[in-house]
């Protein structure tokens, strides 16, 4: 016989600590199965070690979804706030970075200690190094899970186990298996919040430029961040990068304004009144990093003779150079995949998942929280904050029978 429970949550990571410590604050008992060795492993080295654990500016449209609404009630629910509050009760010292993202002062680590204080203290029993096997439904809709440390049975079963980014880290394609075996249909899946290769003439023109960073708007099928970019061995990184990636399909071309906030011809016009003498590329090199505006007069704006003085360019050239400053363009060839994305785009549909409470509409019991869902954050702490607050709808709506 399985030892019987009434909640049994798959992986220890931000969603399902948060969805075991809510049920199990509720008198139910809980089990929590992780595979890796330790859990909350992605909490530790998110945020450079410091977990930018939410964002006080979280709206649903900081969400890319195939359903833009799912993400509201659940977020409405339980918000930044109420998760502040978790940490100021824990005694956990935070800052604000830019843009309301909140990180710890000390340590990602503290973070995890307060969701196993949360748990053991809600009496949830947590199993580390428990491989699932199989999940069965048997009758009377209880289900079973089969795994390396014996068999257990509920009545509920939350799936949190994330999505497919850091392999090394733990991560698995389990919960989208798991989704099918119930008929639940699995969007696409991509990698988000990632890197940017380049290749071919990009990649040859921008050679050598690895370390180097400036502030610019990137713009991709309609979406654009303005923040740093920073040029890599293989292509492009950065937070205004990253962000982007979350938007960019193969094939299509970035735009990125070079001058964010700027009028790019604005600027130029005042270097040509103000300093006539002063060669284009000389110019160039005072507004942008200089080795990088080496580069673009080299290869994108060497027609035009940028060795030349402002006063020799026309209007119309000025235009031009302003055009390219403004809306430089470059297409990538590729992401650097989930060995390094934060995020994983698509997953389960959320189509068929109740937005109030996580729960499968078709298969009473069964419930999907945090990345597995087809609900993916921009960069800043958004993406923990959907972790916690589909973990706290699932968590208060799972039921003993
Ligand atoms: C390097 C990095 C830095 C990040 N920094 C931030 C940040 O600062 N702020 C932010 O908001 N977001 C950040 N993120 C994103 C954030 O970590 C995730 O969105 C979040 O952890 C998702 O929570 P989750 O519980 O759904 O999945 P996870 O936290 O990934 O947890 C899933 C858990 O399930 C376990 N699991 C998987 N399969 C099985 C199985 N078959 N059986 C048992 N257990 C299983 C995994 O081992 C894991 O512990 C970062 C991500 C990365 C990779």
């Amino acid at each position: 016989m399985p030892d019987r429970y009434d909640v049994l949550v798959i992986g220890a990571g931000a969603a399902g600590l948060m969805c075991a410590a809510t049920a199990g604050q509720r008198g139910l008992r809980v089990l929590l199965v992780e595979h890796a060795n330790r859990p909350g492993k992605k909490i530790l080295m998110s945020g450079g070690g410091r977990c930018n654990f939410t964002n006080t500016g979280t709206a649903p449209e900081c969400f890319l979804s195939a359903n833009p609404h799912f993400c509201k009630s659940a977020l409405a629910r339980y918000t930044p706030w109420d998760f502040i509050a978790m940490v100021e009760r824990h005694g956990i010292a935070y800052h604000e970075k830019e843009l309301g993202q909140l990180f710890c002062d000390v340590s990602s680590k503290l973070v995890v200690r307060m969701l196993l204080d949360e748990c053991e203290a809600a009496g949830v029993e947590l199993r580390i190094g428990c491989s699932v096997e199989r999940v069965v439904h048997g009758d009377g809709g209880r289900f079973s899970l089969h795994t390396s440390q014996g068999r257990f049975s509920a009545s509920a079963l939350v799936v949190a186990t994330g999505g497919l980014s850091i392999p090394s880290m733990g991560a698995s394609g389990f919960g989208y298996d798991l989704a099918r075996q119930f008929s639940h249909a699995v969007l696409p899946t991509r990698a988000g919040l990632v890197p940017l290769t380049l290749s071919g003439r990009p990649r040859e023109q921008l050679e050598g430029l690895s370390g180097v960073s400036l502030p610019v708007a990137a713009s991709c099928n309609g979406t654009t961040f303005r923040n740093a970019m920073l040029f890599t061995h293989r292509g492009i990184s950065g937070p205004a990068i990253l962000q982007i990636s979350s938007y960019w399909q193969p094939g299509d071309r970035l735009l990125l304004d070079l001058l964010p906030g700027q009028d790019a011809h604005a600027v130029l016009e005042h270097a040509r009144a103000e300093r006539p003498a002063a060669e284009l590329r000389t110019v160039l090199g005072d507004l942008l990093p200089r080795r990088f505006a080496q580069r673009l007069c080299e290869g994108w704006l060497s027609q035009l003779q940028p060795s030349r003085p402002m006063r020799q360019f026309t209007p119309a050239q000025l235009q031009e150079v302003a055009g390219l400053l403004a809306a430089w363009p470059l297409v990538a060839s590729g992401t650097e995949g989930y060995r390094t994305a934060e995020v994983t785009l698509g997953g389960v549909d959320t189509d068929g998942i109740s937005s109030r409470t996580m729960q499968s509409l078709s298969v009473p019991g069964l419930y999907f929280i945090g990345e597995v869902l087809d609900v993916t954050g921009w960069l800043g702490g958004y993406n923990f904050q959907w972790a916690w607050a589909s973990a706290h709808a699932a968590g208060t709506a799972v039921c003993s029978d």
